[in-house]
């Protein structure tokens, strides 16, 4: 058995685990004993399939701050995604759900024409003059191009609407997002996706002018500007706790 400890002093002890085989085996060989193991997974659970997301030199790290398991951290083929475990017992990332939702923007973005028409709370109807706001984000893009969840949590609404068209809804505690007039849809009520997933394909039914995404972000059934929205960072889908991780982050970043 190698014991791989890349960094020590007197109270914390890192284990750099680089994966070969399979994610228990590597993690033993390394000195991390099964219940440790087990947190670990326990961890990145809603993050990964640990029997097909794991590749040999993915790079596992856990700081062990007294014995107790404080950090865990991944990198390798789905990024680099760090936990720390706060007050509550919950861990929670670093990276968080605002930076998975640029990332899924940027992916969507990268994959359509243009935004046709932006979220607007007073949009003045040019018929009517009266206000009727655009609660959401409409993504211009050829029917069947890919659509892809703007959270990880559940199908809660999939389904064919007169207005809505095709449209599916997710649900991750107060987060709620909403696909429109899509032409496809790849998922089903009580599905669990993770942010980034392919859950249907751009198309043009219910009321539509024209192929195209019309993408709602709630928070609290609020409705926001999804190209802007901030989440607040967490693994759990609940809010952080204000400030703590930021703490944490700045004790044990040095090891990591
Ligand atoms: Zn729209």
């Amino acid at each position: 058995m190698k014991t791989n400890l890349t960094k020590k002093n007197s109270e914390v002890k890192v284990i750099t685990i680089p994966i070969h085989d399979n994610f228990y085996s590597s993690a033993a060989d390394n000195g991390l004993n099964l219940q440790q193991a087990r947190i670990v997974i326990k961890v990145f659970l809603n993050k990964m399939n640990f029997s097909k997301d794991i590749r040999n030199n993915d790079i596992f790290k856990v700081v062990l701050d007294k014995s107790e398991l404080v950090v865990v951290s991944y990198e390798g083929k789905l990024g680099k995604i760090t936990a720390y475990k706060n007050k509550d017992g919950m861990f929670y990332s670093a990276e968080g759900a605002n930076k998975q939702h640029t990332s899924f923007l940027r992916k969507l973005l990268a994959a359509y024409r243009r935004i046709s028409s932006r979220f607007n709370k007073n949009r003045l109807y040019s018929v009517t003059k009266r206000t009727s706001p655009h609660n959401g984000t409409d993504f211009a893009a050829p029917v069947g191009t890919p659509v892809f969840a703007g959270t990880s949590g559940t199908v809660i609404i999939s389904k064919h609407k007169r207005l809505n068209g095709n449209y599916i809804v997710i649900k991750n505690g107060k987060y709620l997002t909403k696909y429109l007039h899509l032409s496809e849809r790849k998922v089903k009520k009580g599905d669990r996706v993770q942010v980034g997933d392919e859950i249907g394909a751009v198309g043009n039914t219910g009321r539509s002018t024209g192929p195209h995404l019309h993408y709602e972000f709630y928070i609290n059934g609020v409705p926001q500007d999804a190209l802007t929205v901030k989440i607040p960072s967490n693994l759990k889908g609940a809010d952080r706790s204000s400030g703590e991780i930021n703490n944490l982050i700045d004790k044990y970043k040095q090891f990591l």
